[in-house]
């Protein structure tokens, strides 16, 4: 496998009246070439953090404060504003949960699709306009020419982000980053969504890193799952390795769980307990106020991440030796 993306040991901290955040606490991830690999993980566990760390999308109170994001082994984090733009939207595209934000809603659909091609390529209007026809009919979009005439406030919430895809597409992106894309939508579209993401990673050999919450969605789309849990990667492995034998007791809470619909029909799954708060917490496994195994040694010292396989890793003090010998009792 040859790394497209690596996220290395990234550190995004908020910095609040209620004291620092740790919302990507020394995060190691890694994005190979024509792979999906899912980040997972309760809301506020620091997944959509490290996705717009990667893109050097955040503000002020927040700070990414060390690490290093290799993209082809170039430093993202390096880069200055123009070399960032040029990278957004060409070598990398993102996709968020609610598509009309990041849409404008006075200019039509034709104009924002045509912008980043007219930007970041050598087409002419005309064929450039060709091409959004085409990438919309890629996505399953009819009436296309209609569509591009129309103002994102006419589209439903499945088209637009149709739409987004299509626009994503539209620079022959490396990676692209997809966060929550279908939480909004109802599952039938969100099936359609899924499956289109699924088509252009295999065709385009496109590698996608998925965020979700929802494990219904991580059994269909990964091949790699990350595992976060209040700002740290707490297990990591193939899909199968994860849904066949998880090992962090969160992953088997995650897994265990029943899957509640909402009436937004959206699956939540729920373990008892609360994320800590991420202010407060120091050299202890953060999972320890809501896990059943919990020994002595889990107060005491945070259990590093590390491998059960070439391909398995966790970080808990239930497969490790080291207590022992850090003269800890268990
Ligand atoms: Fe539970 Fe201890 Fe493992 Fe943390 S390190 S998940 S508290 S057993
Ligand atoms: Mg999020």
């Amino acid at each position: 496998a040859t790394p497209l993306l690596e996220i290395k040991d990234l550190q995004t901290t908020f910095y609040t009246e209620h004291g620092s955040v740790k919302a990507s606490n020394h995060v190691n991830v890694t994005v190979n070439k024509g792979e999906i690999v899912c980040l997972v993980g309760e809301s506020g566990c620091g997944k959509s953090v490290t996705a717009m760390s990667i893109m050097k999308l955040i503000e002020a109170p927040g700070v990414i404060e060390g690490g290093q994001i290799l993209f082809q082994d170039q430093d993202i984090l390096t880069l200055g504003n123009k070399a960032l733009r040029n990278l957004r939207g060409n070598d990398i595209a993102m996709i968020f949960q609610e598509p009309m934000s990041a849409l404008n809603p006075v200019y039509t659909i034709g104009d924002q699709m045509m912008e980043p091609l007219l930007q970041h390529t050598k087409l002419s209007k005309n064929e450039a306009y060709d091409k959004c026809i085409e990438l919309m009919e890629k996505v399953g979009l009819s009436r296309t020419k209609q569509l591009m005439k129309s103002y994102p406030h006419e589209l439903s919430g499945g088209m637009l982000q149709r739409i987004m895809i299509a626009i994503a597409l539209s620079c022959d992106p490396k990676l692209i980053i997809a966060d929550e894309p279908t939480t909004a939508l109802d599952v039938t579209i969100q099936a359609q969504i899924l499956e289109i993401l699924k088509e252009i990673n295999k065709e385009l050999q496109t590698s996608i890193l998925f965020i979700t919450h929802d494990l219904g969605v991580v059994a269909e789309m990964a091949d790699r799952v990350v595992v976060m849990y209040a700002g740290k990667v707490v297990e990591e492995g193939t899909v199968l390795e994860i849904f066949k034998e998880p090992k962090h007791p969160y992953t088997k809470g995650l897994l265990h769980a029943k899957p509640v619909i909402n009436k937004f029909q959206e699956r939540l799954y729920t373990i008892p307990g609360q994320v800590p708060d991420l202010s407060t917490l120091g050299d202890h496994c953060f999972f320890q106020d809501r896990c059943e195994y919990r020994m002595d040694i889990c107060g005491q010292s945070m259990p590093a991440l590390t491998s059960e396989s070439t391909t398995h890793c966790v970080a808990c003090w239930l497969y490790k030796e080291a207590p022992r010998k850090k003269g800890l009792k268990i």
